[in-house]
């Protein structure tokens, strides 16, 4: 076992020394079983939460009525969920019912694609009653059971098949991709948090050209806020690499069709204000980069953070190469770093025109000398600054 699943044996082996079963589940083993990079390690058990509760310290009963539970081990969560089979999603978000069972069969049944629905005991030995192996070797993406009936249970479900595509380059099966066209109308009735994380990932896979084939070709694109209302949904195809953030994904939106604004797709898909601001950010820069080029004063105001965003843009936008590394020597050679830094203020240029009073042209000066110095135009002293404004008179009103 891989160092992930060594970390939480000992979880593991807490349970089974209580008397119950527990084994890795879900994603973890199908990721172990691909060679990569593992996300987290998730464990069922056939424990009820109570016990889990009972049994370690550091437990955060994070969803106890579905029956998780979160366990702190060495600074990492586990989550730790009891064996279960699920009822009806009505609200479209949680099961309204769900019964905690004995045995791991049920458990597996109710998960949603059969790479996902494999465990591993303590000692590697892998639970597999779906032939998920098999599916991982042929890249299948297949659902556990009736494809019409496991998406209309939960149509998540189906972005989370395209996600999987996006993510592991995987082909999704004939009949589960038949169940996708039949099942797709019900997205609708999906919480958007739900969809938003689930895009999300599906535009940072490695593979999310090919993601957002199927996304376009099932037409699934028409059951998604923001998406359904692009004139051009080809044009999304031309995505050929990874947009790792939300942000990254809003502004190739807009960008792309300029009718929809980042206001409103950050609106509709429930985002966080950060996202927006970023968005922006990248925007602008975006905007800057098709008439500027790139120059000191692009490096000076993206924040630093949304370079790799910036570069990621570029490459899809544009089909260029923005060097990461360039920016970052740009930006370490910038003679300023803040309005701040600036040899002048405010009061100095006041005191240059005596006749008049303070006003907004003070902060208009100021914005354009830094831009000239930013840009290596005038040297940041306050004489050469001085000079320079004697030369550019602002126009004061
Ligand atoms: P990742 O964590 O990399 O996004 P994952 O497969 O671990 O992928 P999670 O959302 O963490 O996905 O879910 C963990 C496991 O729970 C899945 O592997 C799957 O077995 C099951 N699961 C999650 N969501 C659903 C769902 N909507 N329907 C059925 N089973 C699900
Ligand atoms: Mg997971």
């Amino acid at each position: 076992l891989t160092k992930p699943f060594q970390d939480a044996l000992p979880i593991i082996e807490a349970i089974e020394e209580a008397g119950h079963q527990a084994y890795y589940v879900g994603g973890c083993v199908r990721d172990f079983l691909l060679n990569c990079q593992i996300g987290d390690i998730d464990i069922t058990t056939s424990a009820k939460p109570d016990v889990i509760q009972a049994i370690f310290d550091d437990v955060i009963p994070v969803g106890i009525e579905h029956g998780t539970v979160i366990v702190r081990h060495q600074d990492v969560s586990y989550e730790v969920t009891t064996f279960r089979v699920e009822g009806e999603y009505s609200d479209k978000r949680h099961p309204d019912t769900v019964e905690f069972i004995n045995q791991i069969d049920k458990d597996l049944e109710r998960r949603d694609f059969t790479i996902n629905a494999l465990a591993m005991d303590k000692t590697g030995e892998i639970i597999d009653l779906f032939n998920g192996r098999e599916d991982l070797e042929n890249r299948i993406i297949r659902t556990v059971g009736n494809g019409n009936e496991r998406f209309k249970e939960d149509s998540l479900r189906i972005l989370r098949a395209v996600r999987f595509t996006s993510q592991l380059g995987f082909w999704i099966d004939e009949h589960t991709k038949q169940a996708i066209i039949n099942v797709k109308p019900e997205i609708e009735g999906l919480a958007i948090e739900r969809i938003t994380k689930e895009l999300h990932k599906l535009f940072a896979g490695n593979y999310v050209a090919k993601g957002l084939e199927y996304l376009v070709d099932l037409h699934i694109t028409a059951h998604i806020p923001i998406l359904k209302q692009f004139k051009d949904i080809q044009t999304l195809q031309h995505i050929t690499r990874p947009l790792s953030s939300l942000s990254e994904v809003i502004c190739f939106i807009h960008q792309r069709e300029p009718n929809i604004q980042i206001r409103d797709i950050v609106a509709e898909w429930k985002c966080s204000n950060k996202v927006l601001k970023n968005a922006m950010h990248l925007n602008e820069a975006i905007r800057y980069y098709k008439s500027n080029g790139l120059d000191n004063w692009l490096v000076y105001v993206l924040p630093p953070e949304l370079y790799k965003g910036f570069s990621q843009l570029i490459a899809v936008l544009l089909s260029e190469k923005v060097d990461l590394e360039a920016l970052t020597t740009m930006h370490d050679n910038l003679t300023i770093r803040s309005k701040k830094d600036l040899a002048i203020n405010g009061n100095d240029i006041l005191e240059m025109y005596p006749n008049h009073k303070k006003g907004p042209w003070i902060h208009s000066v100021l914005i354009d000398m830094e831009k000239q110095v930013v840009l290596g135009n005038v040297f940041n002293t306050k004489t050469m600054l001085k000079e320079w404004i004697k030369w550019n008179p602002p126009e004061i009103n």
